[in-house]
């Protein structure tokens, strides 16, 4: 893409609403715009590295053998009531009456409705096991909403549901997605922790936290410094005897066992292989998918900006050319540029006619894995500068040369 083309409103100044380094730079990149409070508009580049996380997360889901389907983001307040969550999230609940009168609430999760989608279609115990899961915008009415994307009042989630016939079927459920998280968060790059719940606080309600360490975190775990191993509660390491430091977490993502509490509150029944009518057995399995791209900038920046992993990045590289006045460096930066395209890299070209700190300012913010260089030196050599963003370390390659590299590099990621 040509950078004067594409529409990246970076800003010069640090932001004053920000709260935190990954809200400063998404805002500071032109990633989002905050329209209201809790209320973010995704700019284009931040809806290309948006795109990027969800194809990731739909890869693994679809691998292990889960269905997309799309949920309504209004839903009506009857079957709320069912389960009498209209009440227990009446707090975080935006609800609206429409013109005739019908009481619907913008939907802050999907339980409900997936169980009610699950009673009218999944009738007996041949159709399962079944995993269905959406990529889907919530609402919660935020007392605090805090730290751009971490904690908004409209927010996307990747949430999924399992449905079987049996204890045994629902924990090979279960199995597949605790798989699924694992390589999910395994291809973002994270450095992430995964713990089950809180053994004392179980009774059916069996689940898995995936946090991310940062400072920002509104969740607290216990670290071993020795062996690395995560407790909830402080103690001393089990292992090691050592005694445990706190670290403040992200929580990304959160699988349960439900059993039937939803199937029997909502009366979504199958019949058995013996005939006998019983409430399905549910799984929900979530991941915020609008947390990921700042707990992401959390992990991996530097002062001078973002420093995105290259499966997420928006582009393989920016492409400079410093002296666009200079027609010789142009066409020898835009030949350049017509090469990776069609070697299918995504490359963004900074060919606007502004002084080379801006360039330099913006593609360090924007954060490309690689930026590659054509100034007053190519004259001398013929050669391209690349500098690999995390390291600083650079080279100087011909065209071919820089192709292969980024081909090798692309591969080894
Ligand atoms: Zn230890």
């Amino acid at each position: 893409m040509l950078l004067s083309k594409v529409f990246i409103p970076t800003l010069r100044e640090d932001p004053k609403m920000a709260e935190c380094i990954s809200h400063k730079l998404m805002l500071k990149a032109g990633l989002v715009s905050m329209i209201s409070s809790g209320i973010y508009t995704y700019l284009p580049l931040g809806l290309i590295i948006l795109r990027k996380i969800e194809n990731i997360i739909r890869r693994r889901m679809n691998e292990e053998g889960a269905v997309e389907l799309l949920m309504s983001a209004l839903q009506p307040l009857e079957i709320w009531q069912q389960t009498g969550r209209d009440e227990t999230l009446k707090e975080v609940m935006l609800k609206v009456k429409d013109r005739r009168k019908r009481e619907l609430c913008l939907g802050p999760t999907h339980e409900e409705e997936i169980t009610e989608i699950a009673k009218r279609f999944i009738l007996s115990y041949k159709q399962m096991p079944l995993i269905l899961y959406q990529i889907q915008t919530k609402f919660r009415d935020e007392a605090r909403p805090r730290f751009g994307l971490i904690r908004s009042c409209e927010f996307i989630m990747k949430d999924a549901y399992s449905f079987d016939s049996d204890e045994e079927g629902l924990n090979i459920s279960y199995e597949k997605m605790l798989r699924a998280y694992d390589n999910i968060f395994r291809d973002m790059s994270f450095d992430f922790v995964r713990i089950e719940a809180d053994p004392g606080a179980m009774g059916g309600n069996f689940s898995h936290e995936f946090m991310v360490p940062a400072e920002i975190g509104e969740d607290v775990l216990c670290f071993c410094p020795k062996c690395g191993k995560y407790y909830r509660s402080s103690g001393e390491c089990r292992d090691c005897g050592i005694k445990l430091i706190e670290k403040r977490m992200i929580e990304i993502g959160h699988i349960f066992k439900l059993g039937t509490k939803y199937s029997s509150a909502q009366s979504a029944y199958f019949l058995d292989s013996k005939g006998k009518r019983r409430p399905v057995i549910m799984g929900c399995y979530g991941i915020g998918v609008s947390r990921i791209m700042p707990a992401i900038i959390e992990q991996s920046h530097d002062s001078k900006g973002i420093v995105w992993p290259p499966c997420v990045s928006a582009f393989d590289a920016s492409l400079l050319v410093l002296e666009r006045e200079n027609d010789f460096l142009y066409k020898e930066a835009f030949s350049l540029y017509e090469k990776l395209t069609g070697a299918g890299f995504d490359i963004l070209f900074d060919e606007r006619a502004e002084p080379a700190g801006v360039k330099f300012n913006d593609a360090y913010l924007i954060g490309s894995p690689y930026i590659i260089i054509i100034g007053k030196k190519y004259k001398g050599h013929n050669k391209f500068e690349l500098e690999v963003r995390k390291t600083g370390e650079k080279h100087l390659f011909a065209a071919e040369q820089l192709i292969n590299f980024l081909k090798e590099s692309h591969n080894g990621s």
